[in-house]
């Protein structure tokens, strides 16, 4: 079996699911397929959730109105057969009605999550629909009867295999399974969901489950890129990743896939195909635990860092310092990206500054505190354990120009990453780029060092 999924864009207008139903239709085999709701559509409903909490009511019924017409303009062109049609707007006004019941004092954060929900609950039943005009077999199955999710929001898999699996056999005849990405129920059988981005990890949970042979991520991209696009000329599509390479990636900006969506088939070493809705002949980037290994496989960069100094002389031959710091940012549950240290400092760095006045004011305690903001986490991926000589002279070669604020390196064999000032961080990834792939046609480039 497959699990296929489809992000926002690719279900983001009447050509794009169109789109997608020719992928299906020429998928061969059994297949999952997780939908997102249309693009935008989940900011907005988390817009006029945001309006309900404020009591906001004009406001949010404006929204409501808007995202109907939306929907309006969707199905008149999407099917041509009268029923089919009428089917799409009875679904249509349910959902409207359902959102303008909202409008009323006490909205509560369980409605929120309904409300949530909604979208993704009107994506699969519009592809569903169409699937059914254009005679294709097709089932809809909904999220809301198989993923669970427990008190600390982790899926709990026993439960969501059992279901799934008894739901796949009752309908042997069925080639396409479709259903809903992010959503899900809670330890107290409420709606939830896998927070924002979820559809990929409810892809990634689905095949494991059912044991998948691949699971296929279709996005808006050719696959990963070697470096950023929107800021760098000639990057390329990789046609490989190792899963420890993509989590380095995933997680320091690289957007297209959710990095907790990487470990569910990581697990159960299920590949996963990131590919392109928009150009499905191109190859795409297999994720998987088998690559061939290359030095530098590609480059990312995350934003809005920032870096925190500690400098104190009772540091010097003590132990126990490290801890009463670490101590500092669980207290306050702000997470730390990279970290150095000499005998008499330690810098760390974090991207969630909600609670920096009282961390900070927590480590004037144990030294001398310095901050500074606006920086850039540059990583770097590609097998880079450390008898593979050459790479970081490789690297820093390329930047000889820049200052930069901190390195970590050797924390595992997949990532080097270092810190520079968000107003460099164009300028590192170019350099970067010319400095370690090397264009060996108009099409592929190969890796320099
Ligand atoms: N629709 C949800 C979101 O925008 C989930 C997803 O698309 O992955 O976050």
């Amino acid at each position: 079996m497959l699990v296929l999924k489809f992000g926002g864009t690719s279900v983001g207008s009447v050509e794009n699911f169109k789109k997608v139903v020719g992928i299906v239709k020429n998928t061969v085999g059994t297949k999952i397929i997780v939908l997102s709701a249309m693009s935008g559509v989940t900011n907005t409903l988390q817009k006029i959730s945001n309006l309900l909490v404020l009591n906001n009511f004009k406001e949010a019924k404006q929204e409501i109105e808007l995202l109907d017409k939306r929907y309006n303009n969707v199905i008149k062109n999407l099917f041509s057969s009268n029923t089919i049609l009428s089917r799409a707007y009875t679904l249509l006004k349910n959902h409207n009605n359902l959102l303008l019941s909202f409008i009323k004092n006490g909205f509560s954060e369980i409605e929120e999550k309904v409300i949530m929900a909604q979208g993704e609950l009107v994506s699969t039943n519009l592809f569903q629909l169409l699937m059914e005009e254009m005679d294709e077999d097709s089932c809809l199955i909904s999220a809301l009867d198989f993923m669970k999710i427990d008190k600390c929001g982790d899926p709990q898999m026993d439960t969501i295999k059992e279901k799934l699996l008894k739901i796949i056999n009752k309908n042997p005849k069925t080639n396409n399974f479709i259903t809903q990405g992010f959503i899900c129920k809670n330890e107290k059988n409420e709606i939830d969901n896998l927070k924002r981005g979820g559809s990929d990890y409810t892809a990634s949970l689905i095949g494991s489950v059912i044991d998948a042979k691949q699971i296929q991520i279709w996005t808006d991209i050719d696959g990963m890129h070697n470096n950023d696009p929107r800021f760098v000329d000639h990057t390329f599509s990789i046609d490989e990743i190792s899963f420890d390479e993509a989590a380095e990636l995933a997680y320091f900006g690289a957007k297209i896939l959710h990095p907790q969506s990487i470990i569910p088939a990581k697990e159960k070493n299920i590949p996963v195909l990131v590919k392109n809705t928009f150009k499905p002949e191109a190859s795409g980037t297999l994720i998987h635990n088998n690559t061939r290994s290359i030095k530098i496989r590609a480059i990312a960069a995350k934003d809005s860092i920032t870096a925190i100094k500690i400098k104190s002389y009772r540091m010097l031959m003590a132990y126990g310092f490290l801890k009463k710091i670490f101590e500092v940012f669980e207290k306050n549950e702000t997470a730390i990206d990279m970290i150095t240290t000499s005998e008499v400092a330690v810098s760390l760095t974090i991207d969630n500054t909600k609670k920096i006045d009282k961390i900070t004011e927590e480590l004037k305690g144990f030294g001398n505190i310095e901050i500074d903001n606006d920086l850039s986490i540059i990583c770097i991926a590609g097998d880079l354990a450390q008898n593979n000589k050459g790479i970081t002279s490789a690297i820093f070669n390329c930047l000889k120009d820049i200052s930069i604020r901190m390195i970590s390196y050797g924390g595992s064999n997949y990532n080097l990453s270092f810190l520079v000032k968000t107003s460099d961080k164009i300028a590192v990834l170019n350099l970067l780029n010319k400095g370690l792939f090397k264009p060996i046609n108009k099409i592929k480039n190969s890796i320099l060092v």
